[in-house]
């Protein structure tokens, strides 16, 4: 019975020209090669999957490999090739730092470099994990990198460069990986899948590549995964149900309800998280990934890396927000993103941060209300108005306020009272009022209905 081989193993680059998302990197070592200038010492840093161990072992094959290709390419096809690619070449020798940390185990690694190649080439140590040996055994290994024998080369390879000390980290030629785009996964995975005859949607490989952070490994794992979860075609209903994330459809759902006002939506959706067991935390990273996509929209960046159904997605869903909304929005999600963990009552938080959202739809903007208060200042202040109702009530002074106001005010009767407040004070004090109080109830009522939206609509006050 033949074993199944992963996808990361199966469709591991060969060449250098396989290996993607690394371009500069490719370039500068088959310059070397070709230059013979290759450095005795070299460290790979950067993240998980990125293709570390695979640029070791392609430059131990091209070091090793008589047939080099013009293009400083391994042939893949002679002993030395297929055996390093076996792991089994006795002048390539893989170490993994992590279950080899101690100073007895370099010890024994300084030992064999005094033994010459067994054939052709060089001999190479691969040390991966490198950050994961000892501070003794990195001593140990300084010796033999600083003056290593002519036919021995170190290649080390660590997603934690900060741990390596700075004596072993000068006497290598460094190489930081990149995290590998979203667009070149996608395209990884869609060559795996046509080879494989298995049909598939765009959106699919889009939510496997956003979700393996930058890693070929973790996205051909992420697909081998799949390929067992479903049968037939990759869809991404099916993607997002595998790796419970939530079906992009929902997010622009989510804008829609923005747009026409649908409180309810807040919580139907926020039931329909809550009892299929998401984490909501990612929930809320997804969310904030949304804004962030519309938000670069609104700013005119363009989505590149996404497939053009997506986009047009994104771009419809883009005119239902101004780029003040947005920018609220996201801000609120940071927020909220960690005070998730803390929320005693999980579903009411999240059925509250949703519906907020939504909310803030109405939310009048601090600038705006500036400008509004601005316009209102432009007529008379309030406090000049506020007096008389003060001093309204004493029936005794009401001559002395009645003389005042009048000149401030362009009130529309002010010749009626004087006559009339002699007679019967109390209804007299009412008609003086009046205009007054109308005019400055109405800027009273705009000012506090400004207000309470204001604080209404904050989602957050400090
Ligand atoms: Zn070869």
């Amino acid at each position: 019975m033949s074993q199944y081989q992963g996808l990361s193993r199966a469709y591991r680059p060969q060449t250098f020209s396989t290996v993607l998302g690394q371009e500069a990197i490719v370039t500068t070592l088959k310059n070397a090669l070709r230059q013979k200038k290759t450095a005795q010492a070299y460290l790979f840093c950067g993240t998980r999957g990125t293709g570390k161990t695979t640029l070791a072992r392609v430059l131990a094959k091209a070091l090793n490999c008589p047939n080099l290709s013009k293009d400083s390419e391994p042939c893949n096809q002679c002993p030395s090739c297929l055996e390093i690619s076996q792991g089994k070449n006795l002048n390539v020798l893989e170490i993994d730092g992590a279950s080899n940390r101690g100073i007895d185990d370099i010890r024994q690694l300084n030992e064999t470099v005094a033994y010459a190649p067994t054939s052709f080439g060089c001999k190479i140590f691969i040390i991966d994990e490198a950050h994961m040996l000892t501070k003794e055994a990195f001593n140990a290994l300084l010796k033999t990198l600083e003056e290593p024998p002519s036919h021995v080369k170190f290649f080390l390879a660590t997603t934690e460069v900060h741990k390596i000390p700075a004596t072993i980290i000068s006497r290598c030629q460094r190489f930081d990986l990149q995290r590998i785009s979203t667009t070149t996964i996608s395209r990884k995975l869609a060559d795996i899948l046509k080879e494989q005859s298995i049909p598939y949607e765009e959106e699919a490989l889009h939510v496997i590549s956003c979700f393996s952070d930058g890693s070929m490994r973790v996205a051909e794992s992420l697909l081998d995964q799949i390929l067992c979860f479903s049968e037939g075609s990759i869809t991404e209903k099916q993607v997002s149900d595998s790796l419970g994330t939530l079906p992009t459809d929902a997010f622009f759902a989510f804008d829609q309800a923005f747009d026409q006002d649908n409180t309810l939506f807040a919580f139907t959706w926020a039931s329909q998280i809550f009892t299929s067991g998401k984490d909501l935390s990612h929930f809320f990273e997804c969310l904030l990934d949304h804004y962030r996509n519309l938000l670069s929209i609104k700013l005119g960046l363009l989505l590149e890396n996404f497939p053009s159904a997506l986009q047009e997605k994104y771009n419809k869903s883009c005119s239902n927000y101004t780029e003040e909304q947005l920018l609220y929005i996201l801000d609120y999600l940071i927020e909220w993103h960690d005070k998730i963990h803390k929320s005693p009552c999980k579903r009411v938080t999240l059925e509250m941060a949703l519906l907020n959202i939504l909310r803030s739809k109405h939310r009048i903007s601090a600038a705006d209300l500036v400008l509004r208060l601005e316009g209102l200042q432009e007529t008379p202040s309030i406090e000049t108005e506020k007096e008389p109702i003060i001093e309204s009530p004493p029936v005794n002074l009401i001559p002395k306020p009645v003389i005042e106001i009048i000149p401030e005010k362009p009130a529309p009767e002010p010749i009626k009272e004087p006559s009339s407040t002699i007679p019967i004070p109390p209804p007299v004090s009412q008609e003086t009022k009046e205009p007054l109080t109308k005019n400055f109830q109405a800027k009273y009522d705009t000012l506090s209905r400004f207000a309470a939206v204001e604080l209404e609509g904050a989602l957050f006050k400090d």
